[in-house]
Parts: structure tokens; C-alpha cells; sequence
């Protein structure tokens, strides 16, 4: 029995990058839907957001002289690049899969609505939520929080490349502990960065639990669906 039914994975584009410096790593896209797929067939319903950062991120626009608004437009539309990578690589598994988008963009995908992605969720299809929020000065995460509430997904699943939650960051501090679990309030007085504050808040204010784990490492996503502790909850 998996550990939850309907659960939000919320996968970054950096890491879609694997060992390049820009773009979609085919290994590591080959591995993340092997993974998922594995779930899916398992029967827990997947809706997933997908950042943009591989391809192109709003801020660094902004700082080369780009209008604000227009790279973050960049950066959704990026995420859509991602989104449809994963769909086609999802398909490639024999998976039933589909990008849905916070902007109106048909053919390239249906326009979002909860009731849209809770009905493919139930027909056992994977269910792409791509675009960020559609709006500008926003991040993937806070889409995949807002997402994940709508969906009325049981958990975010955040996959990063690293295996949760430490007193501080483990790549620059060897001398980091890791937790197990942490409430939101202590995330709060800890000032731990697990993402930016709009999203942490839209999760603690809905009750979405965070689940922070390694999903670079193959496995990892079936080990957490069958309840091993691999990384750290962030609970209400
Ligand atoms: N973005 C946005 N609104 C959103 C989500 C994303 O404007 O609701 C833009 C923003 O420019 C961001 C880029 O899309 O830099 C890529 O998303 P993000 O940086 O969250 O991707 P990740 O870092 O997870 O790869």
C-alpha cells in the first residue's frame, strides 16, 4: 500500500540539467518517468509541476537588462518546455499523461482547471501542471503549493538533490544535522530557506504537508510512497 493516494511532486528544472549546464539531460528525464511511472502503477494519482530554471529563470533576465515581466513570462513558458518533455518521456513509459497550462496556449495543452486535472487524476492519468501560476514575480513552487491545495493532494512531494531539511545548508556547512521532521513554525524561526516564503505559507495556511527528499537518487520516489523515512517532513 502506497504511503499516500494523491500526492503533488514538484521536480525543479535544474535538475533536469543532470551533469549539463543548460537544457533537458535525457538520462535524467529517462529516470524521473521510470520512476514515476512505477508509482503510477502502483496506483497513486501524480500531479506534477515542473520548474524552468534549466532553460531560463525571470530574475537572471532581469539582472541582463530584460523587463521583469517579460523574462518571468520566459521563465513559464520554460516550464511548459519542461512539462512537455516529461509528458512524451511519461507516454515512452506506456504511461497515460497530460500538460495542462496557466496560460492559454491550445494545441500545446488543455488550460488549466481543478476540475480538469482532479478528473484525469481519477482516470489514473498523470496530470502535467505547467506555467507556474501565470503570473509574473511568482515561483514554481508557489505554483506547485497552490496546485498541490487545489488537487487537494495529500502531500508536496519536493524533490531536490539533496536529502532534506538540514540546521543549515549541508553543500557549504559540514557541520549541518538533518531533520526528520520540523513544523512550519520552526522553519519560520529557523529562517530555513526551504522555499520562498509565498509558498511555505500557502502550505502551512492549507495544511499542504511538504515532503523534502533526494530525487536525484533512483528509487528514492517509490522508497517514500512505500514509507521510508529518506528525507524530512514539514508538518502543519
Ligand atoms: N515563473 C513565474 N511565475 C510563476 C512560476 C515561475 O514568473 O508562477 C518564472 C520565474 O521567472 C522563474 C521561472 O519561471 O524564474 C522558472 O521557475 P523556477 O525558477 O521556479 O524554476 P526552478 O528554479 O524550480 O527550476
Amino acid at each position: 500500500m502506497a504511503k499516500y493516494k494523491r500526492i503533488l511532486l514538484k521536480l525543479s528544472g535544474e535538475s533536469l540539467m543532470g551533469d549539463q549546464q543548460y537544457g533537458i539531460d535525457q538520462q535524467r528525464l529517462g529516470d524521473y518517468a521510470e520512476e514515476i511511472a512505477a508509482i503510477v502503477k502502483s496506483g497513486v494519482q501524480v500531479g506534477i509541476v515542473i520548474g524552468g530554471g534549466n532553460i531560463f529563470r525571470g530574475l537572471s533576465g532581469a539582472a541582463k537588462g530584460f523587463d521583469r515581466v517579460k523574462g518571468d513570462q520566459m521563465g513559464m513558458l520554460a516550464t511548459v518546455i519542461n512539462s512537455l518533455a516529461l509528458n512524451s518521456a511519461l507516454v515512452g513509459q506506456g504511461i497515460k499523461s497530460k500538460v495542462l497550462t496557466a496560460i492559454r496556449m491550445e494545441p500545446v495543452g488543455e488550460y488549466y482547471s481543478k476540475d480538469k486535472a482532479v478528473e484525469a487524476l481519477e482516470n489514473g492519468e498523470v496530470v502535467i501542471i505547467s506555467g507556474g501560476t501565470g503570473n509574473p514575480y511568482f515561483t514554481t513552487d508557489t505554483a506547485s503549493a497552490l496546485r498541490g491545495i487545489e488537487i487537494e493532494a495529500e502531500v508536496m512531494l519536493k524533490g531536490t538533490r539533496v536529502d532534506g531539511i538540514y540546521t543549515a545548508d549541508p553543500e557549504k556547512d559540514k557541520t549541518a544535522t538533518k531533520f526528520d521532521k520540523i513544523s512550519f513554525d520552526e522553519i519560520y524561526n529557523r529562517n530555513l530557506r526551504i522555499m520562498d516564503l509565498t509558498a511555505t505559507t500557502l502550505c502551512k495556511e492549507n495544511n499542504l504537508p511538504i515532503y523534502v527528499f533526494n530525487m536525484d537518487q533512483k528509487g528514492n520516489l517509490q522508497k517514500v510512497m512505500g514509507g521510508e523515512d529518506l528525507g524530512t517532513l514539514v508538518y502543519c
